[in-house]
């Protein structure tokens, strides 16, 4: 029996064990470590934020992935030793025939140099602290930004911004926006369409953009970049800085030139240095030059499995690489989504992605409460 072993269980790890367990059948075990025990649903966090939401709406426990034959584990990953083919876990150790590396990146807010008057929706606590702090909020200056780079969803501060904005004028409030960011344009890297048309949504809504700002410090309601240009505020909202899993960062599969996020071939995803070993999600992002998005995690997790499956079963299983994207964003008065692809980025062959953004209508907001009910449904019904 093949045992594959499947590490974290967001977008990236849950698609690819379920995958596996439907393609391999009773072939192969397949084990999926993760430490919190459930499933999290990220693009909804913004919704938590603003009390759209609830944490537990968005959340399901991956002890229901047992029905489809895969063997949950709720542990801590402390250890991968891809030469002995063993994972180090705070529950015992694990041995493999595949590893799939899905440990995604983590949002880390202690990180900044910030005090209690930023707040930081990557993660549940961080959206329940900044609804604490948007309570009773009418009026005064709301400053939304990223600390440094990569951090996952590159559109969400301004979907951030979009929303708040939003939501405080419809208690009649009187709040300024500004979304502050390290690129000097809005969505600089995914070139100039997306800049051209960030700026438009920007300039609709009356949302300050000020770019080339690198924060330093973020305190007592002032914001001061690097640069040493400063910003008072009455509400700050940061995208915080983010690091590979400590398991990951200490182990061969790591790249210090990628801040010890793991290095795959883009052709197969696979590690160059271990041919049983796969990476996919937010841990291989910057190994491939892409965003962190959940879109990517779920297609590169699907190609994986069918290329293990097709290792193991010796059957061409017809699942390519889609290397493109959609995030769809709530911005409060109309929904919009972003698609772009970017397999010419990816090969080295352009510059940018190519994208294009669909929407800037109300039409659009359903669409996202649409896709969040199927992604829970799918998984764990
Ligand atoms: C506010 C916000 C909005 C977003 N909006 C979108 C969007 O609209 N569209 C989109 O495509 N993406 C969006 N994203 C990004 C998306 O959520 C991530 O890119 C995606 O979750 C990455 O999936 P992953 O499986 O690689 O990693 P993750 O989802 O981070 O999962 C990693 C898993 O590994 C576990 N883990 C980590 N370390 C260990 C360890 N040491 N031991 C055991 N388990 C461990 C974690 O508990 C976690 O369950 C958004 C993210 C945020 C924060």
């Amino acid at each position: 029996m093949t045992k594959i072993l499947v590490l974290g269980g967001g977008p990236g790890g849950l698609v690819a064990a379920h995958n596996l367990a439907k393609l391999l059948k009773d072939k192969a075990e397949i084990t999926l470590v993760d430490k919190t025990g459930y499933h999290l649903f990220p693009p909804s966090l913004l919704w938590v934020m603003v009390g759209q939401r609830e944490p537990e709406d968005i959340m399901r426990p991956l002890s229901r992935l047992s029905k489809h034959g895969i063997k949950v584990v709720e542990a801590s990953v402390e250890e991968i030793d891809p030469d002995n083919s063993y994972v180090g876990t705070s529950a015992g150790r694990l041995d493999y025939d595949y590893l799939i590396v899905a440990l995604g990146s983590a949002p880390r807010p202690d990180l900044m140099n910030a005090d209690e008057t930023v707040c930081s929706p990557w993660t549940v606590e961080g959206a329940l602290d900044c609804r604490r702090k948007l309570a009773g909020f009418k009026k005064g200056k709301i400053v939304v930004g990223a600390w440094d780079w990569p951090y996952k969803c590159p559109p969400a501060p301004f979907e951030t911004a979009f929303l708040l904005k939003y939501v405080v004028e419809q208690r009649a409030g009187e709040p300024e926006v500004t979304v502050t960011h390290f690129w000097s344009e809005p969505m600089e890297p995914f070139g100039p369409y997306m800049v051209e048309s960030f700026k438009k949504f920007l300039d609709m809504y009356g949302v300050g953009f000020r770019g080339g700002f690198k924060p330093a410090e973020a305190k007592s309601g002032r914001l001061v970049a690097e640069s040493g240009e400063a910003i008072e505020y009455d509400l700050a909202v940061f995208a915080p800085p983010h690091t590979p899993p400590k398991a990951v960062a200490e182990s061969p599969l790591a790249d210090e030139s990628i801040w010890g996020y793991m290095r795959v071939d883009w052709r197969t995803l696979r590690s160059p240095k271990y041919d049983n070993v796969f990476g996919v999600g937010d841990i291989v992002a910057p190994s491939l030059g892409l965003g962190m998005a959940g879109i990517f995690a779920h297609f590169q997790a699907e190609f994986v499995a069918a290329q293990i499956a097709d290792e193991v079963l010796g059957t061409y299983m017809g699942e390519h690489y889609n290397m493109s994207g959609v995030c769809v964003m709530d911005l409060g008065y109309v929904g919009a989504a972003v698609y772009c692809d970017f397999s010419g980025k990816v090969k080295g062959e352009s510059k940018y992605p190519d994208c294009v953004i669909l929407g800037g209508m109300r039409a659009f907001r359903p669409l996202k409460y649409a896709f969040e009910r199927y992604w829970l449904e799918k998984w764990f019904a």
